[in-house]
């Protein structure tokens, strides 16, 4: 296991479109360790392969301690409701904002083990899976379709 370098904005490989996994090679299993181990090192609850130089469909999230949903080929197939929450990246460091963002999505991914798997997210979870399955369009929460304000501590 390895802690991966965190791709910042401003980097061109951060807009790129990600390539679907065709194969659950040991690579890619070493990538998933790899990512949850990077993504608890930064203390994020969600990236992509992207974030870590790699342009393929993979992601990990984390929004519950302990509960970690590892994305092969993720797609969010049904969205419900709408959310008004704050957001950040470990791509973009130092800002965070408010987005729009579905209150529950429905994504279908395969599993680790190959095994296809369908879940619904609501709140955080909703917002974590919409925001990673953006990284793999080349999207950041930053973009103006879904940055809504910048968001300032209050006193
Ligand atoms: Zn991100």
């Amino acid at each position: 296991m390895a802690i991966l370098n965190i791709v910042k904005e401003g980097d061109p490989l951060l807009r790129k479109t990600s390539r679907p996994v065709t194969e659950i090679t040991p690579r890619i299993l070493t990538l998933l360790d790899d990512m949850v181990d990077t993504m608890h090192r930064a203390n994020g609850c969600g990236l992509a392969a992207v974030q870590v130089g790699v342009l393929r469909r993979v992601v990990v999230i984390e929004v519950e301690e302990g509960v970690v949903y590892e994305m092969i080929n993720p797609r969010i197939v049904a969205y419900a409701g709408r959310q008004e929450e704050v957001e950040g990246c470990l791509s973009v460091p130092g800002r965070s904002g408010y987005t729009t963002r579905p209150s529950a999505v429905t994504v279908r991914y395969t599993d680790r083990t190959g095994e296809e798997r369908e879940l619904r997210g609501k709140d955080l979870l909703a917002r974590a899976i919409c925001h990673e399955c953006d990284h793999l369009d080349g999207k950041l929460f930053i973009d103006k379709d879904i940055f809504v304000r910048e968001y300032e501590d209050e006193e």
